[in-house]
């Protein structure tokens, strides 16, 4: 039977330690779908992210997510969710999250741990050095970069 997997997130924009956690996800699914979460204060549109995460995830399917991650992924025959944890305080908003999806509808989550040099890479800084037009080198896939410098140009 193939495992999917869900991964939800914002990825306002996806960086490099959204990649790794897709990466790292292959030891376990045999495919994953991306569930994206966008709102009107969000940097990059839905299409915009789906072009993003297209080209650092190709076999990846890549889907709106608009009411509870639970309905979705039970929609889409996942089996499992799975998420990232970079720090302590990431713990303590996932273990909530968690055990919310858990009791709600059973699914369980599956963390991976970032790696040492993504532990500090979040989005809203991503955003921060888009606004102050700073470099994005090693923070973003380069495929991510070009997108992001195409339409700030
Ligand atoms: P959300 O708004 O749902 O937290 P994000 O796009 O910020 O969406 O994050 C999606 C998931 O990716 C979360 O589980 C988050 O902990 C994880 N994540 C974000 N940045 C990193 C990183 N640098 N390394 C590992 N995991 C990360």
């Amino acid at each position: 039977m193939l495992r999917i997997g869900l991964f939800p997130g914002s990825f306002d924009p996806p960086t490099l330690g959204h990649f790794d956690i897709i990466e790292k996800s292959k030891i376990l699914v045999d495919h994953l779908i991306i569930a994206v979460h966008s709102s009107e204060t969000s940097l990059f549109s839905f299409e915009e992210k789906r072009l993003m995460l297209q080209k650092i995830a190709p076999k990846s399917k890549i889907v709106p997510l608009n009411g509870l991650v639970v309905d979705l992924a039970k929609e889409m025959e996942a089996e499992f969710l799975i998420r990232g944890l970079r720090t302590p305080a990431d713990f303590d908003y996932e273990f909530q999250m968690a055990s919310a999806n858990r009791h709600l509808s059973g699914i369980e989550t599956i963390f991976f741990m970032a790696n040492d040099d993504h532990t500090q890479i979040s989005a809203s800084l991503i955003r921060e050095i888009i606004k102050h037009k700073g470099s994005l080198n090693g923070l973003v896939p380069k495929q991510v970069e070009k997108i992001i410098q195409k339409k700030f140009s």
